[in-house]
């Protein structure tokens, strides 16, 4: 069985992967410093009540940030091996491919439309 994509297709979707991991990895550093000014001035003003508040929640969403950036970065990284395999761009539930107007917007996307749309009503409703 031939790769569902062309070369030239996978030489794109690999571009794309690489802008988005650069973008993904300015987005975290800038994140991380964000957090620790805020971990700083939070430990300079532990006793200043309004202001603590502030940065700690600061600080939370950061880290909330942050994490889902290192998600992303997982997820491009394993996007950018799968890229070249058999079963990349492979719906993992139904099999089907996931057209590459798809792939192109979301490479690391694991799931056809529908099936990811599937997921997700299940997991909120
Ligand atoms: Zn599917």
């Amino acid at each position: 069985m031939s790769h569902p994509l062309t070369r030239a297709q996978r030489e794109m979707l690999a571009q794309v992967l690489r802008e988005r991991e650069q973008v993904v990895r300015a987005q975290l550093q800038g994140h991380q410093q964000g957090r620790s000014q805020a971990e700083k001035a939070l430990a300079a003003r532990e006793q200043d009540g309004d202001d603590a508040k502030q940065l700690a929640s600061d600080q939370e969403i950061g880290v909330a940030l942050t994490n889902r950036e290192r998600q992303e970065l997982a997820a491009l990284a394993a996007a950018m091996q799968r890229l070249n395999e058999a079963d990349y761009g492979l719906c993992v539930d139904c099999g089907k491919r996931i057209p590459f107007e798809r792939l192109i917007i979301e490479p690391q996307a694991l799931r056809c439309v529908a099936c990811e749309s599937k997921r997700e009503t299940r997991k909120t409703g």
